[in-house]
Parts: C-alpha cells; sequence; structure tokens
C-alpha cells in the first residue's frame, strides 16, 4: 500500500530493527539506560538545548512542556488550529488547569504579534498570567519564516514571556531553510521534536529545553504514567533516526511538490502548494467524488476521505509511488 494519509504511518526498517535489536538498556526510570541518556544527550546536543527527556508520544512532550512552564490559573497563547491546543483532548486544561488563548494563524501559519500584543493580559487580578507564547513549526507542512521567528523571540523577550515550540517536524522546517536545526530550535525555551513523523521511528519524542526545565519535566512525566523501563530498545530506533533520516527528508519535499504538479494537471482538482511547503499537499476536490477514495485503495493508495484531502510524503513512498498515484487520479478522473 502506498499510505498518504501520514507521515506518521512509516514502518521500521531491517536496518532500523537491527539497531533497535542491539541496543544496551537499563531501567530508565532509575535513569539507567544508556540508549536514552545517549538519546537524550544527542538530541540536547543537536537542539542547541541543555538538556532533554524522551517520551512517548508528542501529546505527552507537549503537555510537559505546558505544566513545567505554566501554574494553575496561567495562559498560554496558542493558534486555533495548534495541535497543543485543538488535537491533544485538551490536556493542559484537564490536567495543569492552564487557561488556553487561542488566537487565528495568519495564512502562512504565523500568529501576527500585534494581535498577540493585545491579548497579553496586564497584572490584575481579574485575568489569569499570561505565561507562555507556543509556535509550531511546521505548520501544516509550512515551514515558518525565519525571520518572523526573529521578532517572535524578540517578543517575547520584551514581553516576559516564555516561548514554546511544537516542533513535531522541525526538522522538516530546517531542511526546507537549507539551516542546522539549532538554528531554529535554539531560539526558544523548550521544544518538543518527533521521531515518529518523517524521521520513520515506530515510537517516541523528546522534550528539549533547560537543565531546571527538563527536572520539572521528569516529575510531570512520571506522574502521567510516562516513565518507562527498558525503553532503549525504543531510543535504538530514534538514534538510527537521527543518523539517518535528517538529511532525507529533501526527497520527501521534492516528492510532495511533484505530486502537488502532477496533479494540478487535473481539471477536477486544485491544488494547493505554496512555496514554504515541506511534506503536505493539500487539494480540494471541485465536486464530490465519493468513490475516489475507495477506486484508490483498489488500486492501492491510501489517501483520506472527503473534497479536501491531505497527502503526505515519507521514507516510504518513492518517486516510482508518486508516479502511480498521479496515474490512479488522473484514471479516476478519465472514467
Ligand atoms: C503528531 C504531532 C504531534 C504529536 O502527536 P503524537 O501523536 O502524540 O505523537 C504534535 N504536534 C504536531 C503538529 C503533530 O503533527
Amino acid at each position: 500500500m502506498i499510505d498518504f494519509r501520514s507521515d506518521t504511518v512509516t514502518k521500521p526498517s531491517k536496518e532500523m530493527l537491527a539497531s533497535m535489536f542491539k541496543a544496551d538498556v537499563g531501567d530508565d526510570v532509575y535513569g539507567e539506560d544508556p540508549t536514552i541518556n545517549y538519546l537524550e544527550e544527542k538530541i540536547s546536543d543537536l537542539m542547541g538545548m541543555q538538556d532533554a527527556i524522551f517520551a512517548s508520544s508528542g501529546t505527552q512532550t507537549n503537555l510537559l512542556a505546558l505544566l513545567t512552564h505554566c501554574a494553575r490559573g496561567d495562559e498560554y497563547i496558542v493558534g486555533q488550529l495548534a495541535h497543543t491546543y485543538k488535537y491533544e483532548a485538551g490536556g493542559a486544561a484537564v490536567l495543569g488547569s492552564i487557561q488556553p488563548q487561542p488566537l487565528d494563524f495568519e495564512k502562512n501559519g504565523t500568529l501576527n504579534l500585534e494581535k498577540v500584543l493585545k491579548f497579553i493580559k496586564p497584572d490584575d487580578y481579574h485575568f489569569a498570567k499570561t505565561q507562555l507564547f507556543c509556535l509550531e513549526n511546521t505548520i501544516s507542512g509550512l515551514a515558518l519564516p525565519m525571520d518572523y521567528l526573529y521578532q517572535a523571540k524578540l517578543f517575547t523577550e520584551t514581553n516576559k514571556l516564555r516561548f514554546h515550540l511544537d516542533g513535531a517536524r522541525v526538522f522538516n522546517a530546517a531542511i526546507k531553510h537549507g539551516l542546522k536545526v539549532n538554528d531554529i530550535s535554539s531560539m526558544f525555551d523548550t521544544v518538543s521534536v518527533c521521531f515518529s513523523k518523517g524521521l520513520g521511528a515506530p515510537v517516541g519524542s523528546a522534550l528539549c529545553g533547560s537543565k531546571e526545565q527538563i527536572k520539572g519535566a521528569r516529575k510531570w512525566r512520571k506522574m502521567l504514567g510516562g516513565g518507562m523501563r527498558q525503553a532503549g530498545i525504543l531510543a535504538g530506533a530514534c538514534i538510527f533516526a537521527l543518523d539517518n533520516n535528517i538529511d532525507r527528508l529533501a526527497k520527501d519535499h521534492d516528492n510532495a511538490q511533484f505530486l502537488a504538479k502532477g496533479l494540478s494537471g487535473i481539471d477536477q482538482i486544485n491544488v494547493k502548494y505554496d512555496a514554504a511547503q515541506t511534506n503536505m499537499v493539500f487539494v480540494t476536490l471541485k465536486n464530490d467524488y465519493l468513490d475516489l477514495t475507495e477506486f484508490m485503495k483498489n488500486k492501492g493508495v491510501l489517501i483520506p476521505n472527503g473534497k479536501e484531502l491531505r497527502l503526505v510524503t515519507h521514507l516510504d513512498i518513492s518517486r516510482d509511488n508518486i508516479i502511480t498515484t498521479i496515474n490512479h487520479f488522473k484514471s479516476y478522473f478519465k472514467r
């Protein structure tokens, strides 16, 4: 199956499985798993941060960030469609008594800083204390502009806000800009990064930040039931991913662009593909084509249902797979 539904669907390669198999392990709750310790050091170095903590998912690393930045009754400013607001089951509110202040994203995935400024609450007992500003990069497949990130960093300093990045796909953003990932990540107080997206590991995310922040996150992770034991077998996959699968993200971006070009030749489809796009193509069907998903599935291509489709490229999709897919789309609309 050629699966375009997400970059989370990748399966570990033989080589990745081998590196899991040979991982040296210990009890990570005691801090004694050498492979986890090595991964945490490696990812914090890459990100230009003091320390890092490994966790089971990006939802958990984002939550650890929110819980360590914000106390009960504090507030974070976040995008309406951000993962840290919309797609994490309200964890910050439920588990942290942290109030979100969601704002609409601009078309390029930024939050307009003049608008954000208006929502920073004065120091007054009527209001929650605005504590944290969150961004997401990439956001809907778009790499945030670097000049915006510099402005946002200055803005958080001026306004005494903490600064968190949901960097589930921050390596895609770095590759898109032709930069080292720490050119992006080191601007933030904390960064959450996923190994289980385009990097191709089966499980795992890390939260990177200062020593103090990560010490706090260890306590919250334990409380959430996220302390794992011989988890080095998972870290083995993540280390393999960092060593082998970062630079190749450029291929996914090229494949996405190739797919976008191919599909834009079909009259019944509108393709949205921005210059800042990475591994995602967004298409809108001009009419209801209720059996398209089924048709494609029968040809061995998995795509989402509906009129608005997000198609994601990743390391289990080759250029040949893309060509095949474009041809199946064409044959569907020719019927
Ligand atoms: C996938 C993702 C996460 C984390 O999701 P998990 O499934 O919990 O690992 C966080 N933010 C964004 C933008 C994501 O795409």
